[in-house]
């Protein structure tokens, strides 16, 4: 699709570039016929007075045969030069156009490229746990014998998938409606957003066992309040779920040199090195949360949380240990 754009627009360019060529080449040619007619013209009269004294006709016919001969071979040139130029310029500008062609969809292409990627990795994530529920219930429903037992069970499954499902249909939401998300900025303090996240997780680390030792001040920032505490609540969602029960996470804040900083530290599994650059990626997750712990997690948890920290103008870091524990660091602009 993009092949036949990269034509159509190499040819308008080109079109363009070549109109001008043109253009330009018409004026040039009339005048330098203008300049050789004027030329001639002012060479004639030393013609017509040597004529008048002492040349003989038929030297005069070869003269004027010359100067027709010369006149016609100076417009010839002229046309070839021309012609030339413009042979240069169809084929440098040809190049250049592909090239502007290519340079002006690149943008459009990758973007185009990243939605389709999306919608293929968001389809994977939906088709798995489908399939899961499609074949569970299949085989409960092939057993002549089954039981109330058995189908209570089955039926308590299928709504957990039917749980994670949900969460998934929400964050792809989330991501799409992330893209033209009017933020509702106000002035706040760091602490009413970590108190409003802490709240929204506390459940979560108690049945871990987890506690949550917040020392977050009153640092002022401006931003969206909802947005912000949605990042946070990620963060301190994603500090809960790679810890081991009876940890502890941290949440704090301080005055940066680019602003303020609150971070959430967890003494949890750890990130390797290797997967730091790609866990902000949607769909990312790292080998450990994928397969060893089996912990649930559709890998756009992060995606989002960079987003909305995009959107602020801030910046998200983190630091890892395998092993030892994430610190996850948002960075807002100071008010
Ligand atoms: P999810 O948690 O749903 O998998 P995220 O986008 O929130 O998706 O995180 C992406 C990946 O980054 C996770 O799968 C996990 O491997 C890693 N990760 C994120 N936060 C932590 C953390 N606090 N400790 C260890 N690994 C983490």
């Amino acid at each position: 699709m993009f092949k036949e754009t990269y034509i159509k627009l190499t040819g308008v360019y080109l079109t363009i570039i070549m109109m001008i060529s043109i253009f330009f080449s018409a004026n040039i040619y009339v005048l330098s016929i203008q300049e050789l007619d004027r030329g001639l013209r002012s060479i004639g009269p030393t013609i017509t007075i040597q004529d008048d004294y002492s040349l003989p006709n038929s030297l005069r016919t070869q003269i004027e045969k010359q100067r027709v001969a010369s006149y016609q071979h100076a417009k010839a040139r002229v046309i070839n030069r021309l012609l030339l130029i413009n042979l240069v310029i169809l084929v440098g500008g040809g190049l250049l156009s592909y090239y502007l062609a290519r340079k002006t969809l690149q943008p459009i292409e990758e973007a185009h490229e990243a939605q389709s990627r999306f919608t293929a990795d968001a389809s994977h994530e939906l088709r798995t746990p489908l399939a899961a529920m499609r074949t569970e219930i299949e085989v409960a429903l092939m057993d002549p014998k089954l039981s109330l037992a058995k189908a209570k069970t089955l039926l308590q499954s299928n709504l957990e998938e039917l749980a994670k499902l949900t969460d998934l249909s929400e964050g792809l939401l989330r991501l799409a409606q992330m893209e033209n998300h009017e933020l509702e900025k106000q002035e706040l303090t760091m602490n009413t957003i970590a108190e409003n996240a802490i709240g929204r997780v506390l459940a979560q680390a108690e049945k871990k066992n987890i506690l949550i030792d917040s020392k977050v001040g009153a640092q002022k920032i401006v931003g969206d309040e909802s947005s912000l505490t949605e990042a946070v609540v990620i963060l301190l969602d994603n500090a809960i779920k790679y810890s081991p029960e009876k940890t502890q996470v941290q949440v704090t804040s301080k005055k940066t040199r680019e602003g303020v900083e609150i971070a959430i530290k967890d003494h949890g599994i750890g990130i390797k090195a290797t997967e730091l650059p790609h866990i902000f990626d949607r769909f990312y997750r790292a080998d450990t949360a994928r397969s060893k712990q089996q912990i649930h997690g559709y890998g756009i948890g992060l995606a989002i949380a960079k987003n909305i920290v995009d959107l602020h103008e801030g910046k998200l870091d983190v630091t890892s240990k395998p092993g030892k524990g994430s610190t996850f660091a948002i960075t807002l602009p100071a008010k």
